[in-house]
């Protein structure tokens, strides 16, 4: 990918916080994510495959199911523990939850690297005098200059890091080194758009968790409304999936479906669903990607010159 690029080191930092950021120095890329974001990921998708409605197709055996409870936070604006989940898994249906909170993890991971290959975080100390490109930050940043620029840019990171994690999917889906893996995820019957499907879910699960952040007055982001971010995430990914592996684009899409509907009724039973905060009209985010996705190459000449692939590159990379 472009020129000789100097490494980039990922430090897991100590916060109650779910967060994460990325800069670039002289001396190399950093990026930060905070360790809460993965440890909640772990309990968020641990209590959705506790249910059996979860994933149905992969019943629990009841002789080695074992009961616990975990810490959660459902007020990530506080950052503080609000709530026990009592969590039900066998050890198969616990593999995939990890698996799941796994992927999720690798795409914030992707998202951030994504920032750093497009160029964002030069940008975001060229153009608004910022060390660090931030996900979550306060209000008083919100009211600086730069909305649609910076809005972009996370569109851009998230179909960079969409098209990135496509090849995860597929390498964990290839690989049959771990026979325990193996046997957890053999409902999926050999059938890599049904994993992709399922992803696609998780990451719609992690986003409806992260939006009830995004309303709240004292932390803020520059990320598209979360039903427009799974939308076009969804798209991204199996529009890349059906091109590299020969897929079947309507059974990608089928399953995406079929697991974000399993997902979206037990976040609501677990009270994780504010339907509220989905208010944008299904009928009209078709119109708003298009507007999104017009307005990022646009602006995407902003940090062509740090952008570790030229900009003509971009459809091939992403499209
Ligand atoms: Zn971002």
């Amino acid at each position: 990918m472009g020129g000789k690029q100097s490494p980039v080191h990922i430090t897991f930092r100590h916060s109650p916080f779910f967060n994460a950021s990325a800069h670039a120095k002289r001396e190399g890329h950093f990026i930060d994510i905070h360790i809460a974001s993965v440890l909640l990921l772990q309990v968020l998708f641990e209590k959705l495959l506790s249910s059996p409605d979860v994933v149905p197709e992969l019943p629990g055996s009841p002789d080695e199911t074992r009961t616990w409870t975990a810490p959660f936070i459902r007020d990530l604006g506080s950052a503080a523990v609000d709530a026990e989940m009592t969590i039900h898994l066998d050890y198969k249906r616990h593999s995939v939850a990890l698996i799941l909170q796994d992927f999720c993890a690798w795409f914030i991971v992707l998202h951030e690297i994504s920032h750093l290959i497009c160029g964002h975080c030069r940008g975001t100390t060229h153009f608004f005098g910022e060390p660090q490109l931030q996900e979550f930050f306060g209000l008083e940043l919100l009211l600086k200059r730069g909305r649609f620029l910076k809005t972009s840019w996370e569109y851009d990171a998230d179909i960079t890091a969409s098209a990135i994690l496509c090849q995860y999917i597929q390498h964990f889906h290839a690989s049959g080194k771990n026979p325990h893996l193996l046997e957890a995820f053999q409902f999926l019957d050999g059938n890599l758009a049904r994993l992709v499907g399922l992803v696609t879910a998780s990451l719609f699960a992690m986003f409806v968790y992260l939006s009830q952040m995004e309303y709240r007055l004292n932390v803020k982001s520059y990320h598209p409304h979360p039903m427009l971010r799974t939308k076009y995430i969804a798209q991204a990914l199996l529009r890349r999936a059906a091109a590299d592996y020969d897929l079947d684009k309507d059974a990608i899409y089928e399953w995406q479906i079929e697991y974000m509907s399993q997902m979206a009724i037990e976040l609501d039973r677990v009270g994780l669903f504010n339907w509220d905060d989905f208010d944008v009209e299904f009928s009209e985010t078709d119109g708003q990607i298009t507007k999104l996705s017009a307005i990022a190459a646009r602006l995407r000449e902003s940090c062509a010159k740090w952008s570790w692939f030229p900009l003509d590159r971009w459809e091939t990379m992403n499209a």
